[in-house]
């Protein structure tokens, strides 16, 4: 590495490692990143398998809250990738039924009108004992969510006495999609800071997919972008431990044997692999390291299946309350650059791919399990259109650690990015800011870990 520049070592290359990258080789430092696999992009990460065909860790749905993430694909030029769709939510049901939530371009929060007086499901009275529930939210905004994260989202709707079909029809599958643990599991925090996003911002509800693989659209542009401009990156090298004296890190210890050094160190893993690599005397030096054992990550699967035949033209994310699919998308309609299966064309089929959940139960079942259990789910949701449909091929991906669990509580326990020690700082979706575990989180934690790094660099 340079003499003159301030190094820095980034390990994980994820969207926040990626995103640390650039923001700090814009700022004139020495950047290399190190991450484990073959390939970047973490829990955003696609691959093309022997077919051609790309498979992705899961399914990403853009939030129109992420401002972030889409002021860093501006300066890589890739926000044009990013296909909006319409402003609504639409869930399926077992029988074949659905019910769409719809929203009008009006000031919040007169938007979500037409969700509460005519979803089609639910009657204007379980609506209106929902909105009552909200008046905390309404009047306290976002000083109130805090305060409710002792409590299952569960717990909080049984005090609420809200009824228990809006639960389970539409909140299950929103927890699930969210963040892949029920009601009964996910801290009431969680889906009242999204509400209450929703609820203040028009726009922050609205979603998008990409127009194809995140490798093409985010992940090489950013390692297009920061190695062009001297960033190294390296793949299959995976860190092992930190090396801590007792007041600053003063190296890594990688799984290779080697030990490499710098300036700073930002570490941008997931939660249960950051915990692997912070030594013992670091975690006693300071409670704010042994503290991040509290938190816990969530196994999810992601299921891809191609049939001959058009099941749904839904060009938007799909929720279900039945079923193992609480949310999936028909990528034949929704990502332009996916309507192909093996080369061949693949237009007026679909292409689903679910995010299974919850998965705790699941994860030790074969895939041929898993697979019958999705399509079962898709024919009871689609009874007449999955008639005759065949499958064509599926794949599944297994994470046995994804995002960290927002159980009730956890919140003390996320990290800032800048830690107790000096030249060491976090970055990563279970770290604080905005977003939770998410795109929007990993990219907002990376912009502040960045700052820390700088503004460090500063007073040195
Ligand atoms: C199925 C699924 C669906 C999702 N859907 C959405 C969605 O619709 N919208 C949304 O906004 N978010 C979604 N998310 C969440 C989003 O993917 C994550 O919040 C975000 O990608 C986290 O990025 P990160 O960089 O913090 O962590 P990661 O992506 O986990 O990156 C960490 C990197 O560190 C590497 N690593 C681990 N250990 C080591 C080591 N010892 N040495 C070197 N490298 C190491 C890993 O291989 C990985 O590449 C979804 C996640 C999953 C799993």
């Amino acid at each position: 590495m340079s003499s003159e520049k301030k190094t820095v070592l980034i390990f994980g290359g994820g969207l926040a490692g990626l995103t640390a990258a650039k923001r700090l080789t814009d700022k004139g430092f020495q950047v290399k990143v190190l991450e484990k696999r073959e390939i970047f992009g973490g829990k955003v990460s696609s691959w093309k398998d022997d077919d051609g065909d790309w498979i992705e860790s899961g399914t990403h749905c853009f939030f129109g809250a992420y401002s972030v993430l889409y002021d860093l694909m501006k300066e890589v030029k890739t926000d044009h990738a990013v296909l909006w769709k319409d402003h609504q939510l639409t869930y399926t049901l077992a029988g074949g039924g659905h019910f769409t939530f719809n929203t009008w371009d009006l000031p919040s929060p007169l938007h979500l009108l037409p969700a509460i007086v005519k979803n089609g499901y639910f009657t204007f009275g379980e609506m209106a004992a929902f909105a009552k529930s909200l008046i905390p939210l309404a009047l306290k905004r976002d000083n109130y969510p805090p305060t409710q994260d002792h409590l299952t989202f569960a717990e909080w709707a049984a005090e609420k006495k809200f009824g228990q079909r809006l639960m389970d029809k539409m909140f299950r599958p929103m927890s699930l999609a969210l963040k892949f643990i029920p009601p009964e599991e996910i801290s009431a925090k969680i889906i009242l800071d999204v509400t209450e996003t929703f609820y203040r911002i028009p726009d922050a509800s609205r979603m998008g997919f990409l127009k194809g693989a995140p490798q093409e659209y985010l992940h090489q542009p950013l390692l297009d972008y920061s190695s062009s401009r001297g960033a190294e990156f390296k793949t299959k090298v995976a860190v092992d431990e930190l090396l801590f004296d007792g007041q600053e890190i003063k190296g890594v210890q990688l799984r290779n044997g080697e030990i490499l050094t710098a300036d700073y160190y930002l570490c941008a893993l997931p939660i249960h692999n950051l915990n692997k690599v912070l030594p013992d005397n670091l975690k006693q030096h300071d409670q704010f390291f042994s503290k991040l054992e509290k938190l816990e990550a969530v196994p999810v699967i992601s299921v891809q299946i191609w049939y001959d035949k058009e099941i749904t033209p839904a060009d938007n994310v799909l929720f279900s309350p039945d079923g193992v699919i609480p949310v999936y998308a028909n990528l034949a309609r929704t990502t332009p650059d996916y309507r192909s299966l093996r080369g061949e064309s693949f237009s007026g089929k679909t292409r689903f791919e679910f995010c299974v959940a919850p998965a705790k139960n699941l994860m030790a079942l074969s895939k041929d399990e898993i697979i019958k259990r999705v399509d079962q789910s898709v024919r009871s949701c689609y009874p007449e259109t999955s008639k005759g449909a065949n499958i064509l091929k599926s794949t599944l991906v297994k994470i046995p650690h994804s995002v960290y669990a927002p159980l009730p509580g956890m919140e003390h326990y996320r990290p800032t990015q800048k830690t107790p020690v000096r030249n060491l700082f976090l970055a990563g979706g279970f770290s604080q800011q905005l977003y939770y575990d998410s795109m929007g989180g990993a990219v907002m934690s990376a912009n502040l870990a960045a700052e820390g790094i700088i503004n460090q660099s500063r007073k040195n």
